[in-house]
């Protein structure tokens, strides 16, 4: 995969390949260093991969990494950042100015009538006219935003009046270990429908660099069960 490949997603935001470590065989290479043993051929490493992921010996996962360049929401960065073994940095918008790019779903989803974090498709609203209501907003917001700047208030301060669908950006690095277990929680179908959608264009990238892995987590899945129960 070429650095710069991008994933377009939420509209304005995107995920995109920097760089990487690593390879399925670093994972088995890594294992192998407890016995001291040569590789025994392309069949024999990839099962020894399918062994580890299965029975989750994930130390030797954690010997790959893969860096990104997120484009996503604030509020879906909210969860992002609860991952804490990723390394970020983000744009700063005390240094700069935030763009005039706000997220706008395709289509307004209605509360989950059992699922309380959840949604669920509804054709009972005014798509149409939820979007003009939101796009009035993000009008009246931003321009309440440079108006500030304009009077002179500090970027840090003029900020606080911008919604929460305003797009940040971050550069983030993660071991493939913990990123297997972000994309376990992430794209499991209690994860909100936002984050799936950035989880599986990051697997997407990850699944092309690590083939065996992945075809591993297609088959296994291991982690679900970890996941938080919804409050
Ligand atoms: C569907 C869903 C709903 C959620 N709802 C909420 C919510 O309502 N409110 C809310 O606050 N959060 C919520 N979360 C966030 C959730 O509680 C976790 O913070 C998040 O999923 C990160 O998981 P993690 O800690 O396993 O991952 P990471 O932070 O990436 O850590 C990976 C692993 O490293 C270990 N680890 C990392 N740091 C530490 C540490 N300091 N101490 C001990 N072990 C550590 C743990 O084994 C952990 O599993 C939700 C998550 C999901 C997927």
């Amino acid at each position: 995969m070429e650095p710069g490949h991008t994933i377009p997603i939420l509209g304005k935001g995107y995920v995109r390949y920097i760089d990487h470590l690593g390879s399925d065989l670093r994972i088995v290479e890594s294992a192998r260093i407890s016995y001291k043993s040569p590789s025994k051929g392309v069949d024999q490493d990839k099962k020894l991969l399918t062994y580890l992921y299965k029975h989750r010996h994930t130390s030797p996962f954690e010997q790959c990494s893969i860096t990104y360049n997120i484009k996503m929401p604030i509020f879906i960065m909210r969860q992002f950042v609860r991952h804490r073994t990723f390394r970020l940095n983000e744009w700063s918008a005390r240094y700069s100015e935030l763009a005039d790019e706000f997220y706008i779903p395709t289509q307004w989803r209605a509360a989950d009538a059992k699922n309380k974090q959840g949604s669920q498709a509804s054709g009972n609203l005014d798509h149409a006219k939820i979007t003009k209501e939101v796009e009035a907003f993000h009008e009246k917001a931003y321009a309440t935003y440079q108006n500030l700047l304009q009077q002179g208030v500090a970027r840090e301060l003029a900020r606080a009046v911008l919604p929460v669908s305003i797009f940040t950006e971050v550069y983030v690095n993660c071991d493939l270990h913990n990123l297997l277990h972000f994309l376990h929680l992430r794209e499991d179908d209690h994860a909100q429908l936002e984050i799936r959608e950035m989880a599986a264009a990051m697997r997407t990238v990850a699944e092309q660099l690590y083939p065996w892995t992945f075809e591993a987590y297609h088959k296994f899945r291991l982690g679900v069960t970890d996941r938080p129960t919804p409050a």
